[in-house]
């Protein structure tokens, strides 16, 4: 819904996300994957990323019931997982009602899965802590929570899974540490397996197994800190733009902004676009930050407002006021913008608000 005639608009890019789908399957060629669209997928919007995969997902995993049951209600019929399993046993019913498969990460879900009475047999992720310390059975705990799991008459597909805290460093040894943990927790037992997020399905292919589960990589943003390790060959899903709703000739001492953070040291151009930190732009973001004007590349000044920000045009010939400013996406890779205000693009993306219109290409 657009809220306003404000020149502010994240254009999501649907074909880039089935592109970026398609990468991570070719990837991992015997795996199957689920597409992950929590958190609004990622701020492209769920119902309509979904429902652009659906006919090639292998499913989809998101955080909770609440946003798995947004997909089913409109009319998304593939597998769900529920990434953080369910958080009391009634999420249960609703999960046997909607048919989502659940993660089981902890020996309070397990027994709330194994007093459930559901109407079709439970679908369960088992989750082994191979070093990520969050959630997740310790590897010396899983076969006896693996026995008690699959001993149960209502269940139907088990899959042990874990997940990598450094899987975006390939050089870091501490993802073999992790496999090895999964490996030996697992020990003789053959059932399928899930242990890749974006930067293992890119970096570690000896994790790719069974499941494969693409996030960050969907929306066209490298999971590393450069672009390394194919993440080349992904497609910007989201471009941020604005436009110039204000241009003032400076001159040197100007002080520009709140607390004049930025002063001019020069005769300058500023030019101030409508997008600010109430959008989702970072505030934080640093003098220098990378920002593109009719695709030219600038450099944001001063701090960014609510509302508003300002970026520096004296070297920008030509521009106007209602010329397109982009903040993010095919000119600006969304991660170079995040390494300015000490973030990821996946805060970059799922801070857009909603007084952001996504408009769907
Ligand atoms: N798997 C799990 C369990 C996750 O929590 C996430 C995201 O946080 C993903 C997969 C996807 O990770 P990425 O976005 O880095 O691909």
């Amino acid at each position: 819904m657009t809220l306003s005639a404000r020149p502010l608009r994240a254009r999501i890019h649907l074909d880039a996300i089935l592109h970026n789908y398609r990468l991570a399957k070719a990837c991992a060629p015997s795996a199957r994957a689920l597409a992950v669209v929590k958190a609004n997928a990622y701020g492209h919007g769920a119902v309509r990323v979904a429902q652009a995969l659906a006919p090639e997902a292998d499913g989809f995993a998101v955080a909770c019931v609440g946003e798995a049951l947004e997909l089913r209600e409109s009319g998304i019929c593939n597998p769900i997982l529920l990434l953080e399993g369910v958080f009391s046993p009634d999420e249960i019913t609703l999960a046997d009602r909607a048919a989502l498969a659940m993660v089981v990460h902890c020996p309070q879900q397990l027994d709330w899965v194994l007093a459930a009475r559901p109407a079709r047999p439970l679908q369960c992720w088992i989750k082994i802590d191979s070093g990520m310390h969050r959630v997740g059975f310790a590897p010396g705990d899983f076969q006896q929570a693996y026995a008690r799991l699959s001993a149960c008459p209502h269940l139907g597909l088990v899959v042990a899974m874990t997940h990598f805290a450094r899987a975006d460093e390939p050089e870091h040894p501490y993802t073999l540490v992790q496999l090895d943990a999964f490996g030996r927790a697992l020990g003789s037992l053959e059932i399928p397996c899930s242990l890749a997020n974006s930067a293992a399905i890119l970096a570690w292919p000896q994790a790719h197994r069974d499941w494969i589960r693409p996030g960050i990589m969907l929306y066209g943003a490298s999971p590393f800190a450069d672009a390394g390790a194919g993440a080349a060959e992904l497609l910007p899903a989201m471009t941020l733009e604005s436009a110039l709703i204000s241009i003032r000739e400076l001159g040197p001492g100007d002080p520009v902004g709140y607390a004049g953070r930025f002063v001019c040291d020069r005769p300058m151009r500023v030019g101030v676009a409508a997008v600010g930190y109430a959008d989702g732009y970072p505030r934080h973001a640093k003098d220098g930050t990378p920002i593109a004007v009719n695709g030219r590349l600038s450099r944001v000044i001063g701090r960014v407002s609510m509302d508003m920000m300002t970026l520096d045009l004296t070297d920008i010939e030509h521009a106007h006021l209602g010329d397109r400013v982009e903040l993010w996406g095919r000119t600006l890779a969304a991660t170079d913008v995040a390494r300015w205000s000490d973030t990821i693009a996946y805060q970059l993306f799922t801070g857009i608000s909603r007084r952001v219109p996504l408009v769907y290409e």
